[in-house]
């Protein structure tokens, strides 16, 4: 019963996920396994995930296996994946990755897979996919096409200043959206020691009537909500889907970036004929979006 399958891999910092999908789109096969630090490591990992992906499902995957990492990928190679240990410098990951696992591999920014992922979840053909994690970038398929940019630097909005008198950002600027719109951002507004996620412990407190966690839930969500716009404004996309890390808030996170965007709406009929706040959506945070994106770059020809 070995249909043609596809194989999707997310490389995160902490962990990788795996899947094995029918071209129907069933998921045949789910692996997550912590990621090994460093390049090596990460070469060891996916390794580990294909060997149980194959072993789970039975079957071989049926073109290249796609996999997502964090970082701009261009060519086959990627950089600026901090988290994975790797800097300025091209590493050619796709080719490593290739000779690891004895099998083609095609490499893609991690929010780019999520958008292709998340535009089959919702049966969309023009979305952002805002990823809230440690750090914000969004990924865009537009007309039904992955928009990837010339360096694979496009939806990198997380970099894009907003406030000349911001934090300085990891990226060497100041005032990023990024530093206010991002899991390290909440980390840094509201230091936590009662081991709940932070934004989880933010969201809560704020709920309760805690009038310095909705403070900090405010800049947040601001920053989140101007992200949106951006994105909305420059591309016009349909929808904007947040997800990563601090999406698994859910419902509560939606509503509060739907009440920063009627706000910022309430003062300008241009944003209010727009309909902002009605274009955000947020995904389950159960949904494997990046693998199964992963999984459909070997079908799109490039
Ligand atoms: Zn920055």
């Amino acid at each position: 019963v070995v249909g043609v399958t596809a194989y999707g891999l997310d490389v995160g910092a902490t962990k990788t996920l795996g899947v094995v999908v029918a071209d129907d789109g069933t998921v045949l096969a789910s692996v997550r396994q912590p990621t090994d630090p460093g390049p090596r490591g990460v070469l060891a990992t996916a390794g580990r995930v294909v060997d149980q992906l194959r072993r789970e499902s039975g079957a071989v995957p049926h073109g290249p296996v796609g996999v997502g990492v964090p970082g701009l990928v261009v060519g086959g190679a990627m950089r600026h994946a901090v988290n994975l240990e790797v800097g300025g410098d091209a590493l050619r990951l796709q080719s490593l990755l290739s000779e690891h696992l004895g099998h083609e591999v095609l490499l893609e920014n991690d929010s780019n897979v999520a958008a292709l992922g998340a535009a089959q979840l919702i049966g969309a053909s023009d979305l952002a996919y805002l990823s809230i994690g440690t750090g914000l970038s969004a990924g865009l398929v537009l007309d039904g096409r992955l928009r990837r940019g010339g360096l694979g630097a496009a939806g990198e909005i997380g970099h894009i200043p907003v406030d000349p008198a911001g934090e300085p950002c990891s990226c060497g600027q100041r005032g990023c959206l990024e530093t206010t719109a991002s899991g390290a951002a909440l980390a840094r507004m509201w230091p936590t020691t009662n081991g709940l996620p932070v934004a989880q412990d933010v969201f809560a407190r704020a709920a309760e009537g805690d009038a310095k966690a909705a403070a900090v839930r405010a800049v947040f969500a601001d920053g989140v909500a101007a992200a949106a716009r951006l994105l909305m404004l420059s591309v016009d996309v349909e929808c904007v889907v947040l997800g990563g890390g601090v999406a698994a808030l859910g419902e509560p996170l939606r509503q509060a970036v739907q009440g920063a965007l009627d706000a910022q709406s309430d003062s300008s009929p241009f944003l209010a004929s727009l309909d902002l706040a009605e274009r955000v959506r947020v995904l389950d945070s159960g949904h494997p979006v990046a693998a199964i994106g992963a999984a459909q770059l070997g079908t799109l020809g490039g």
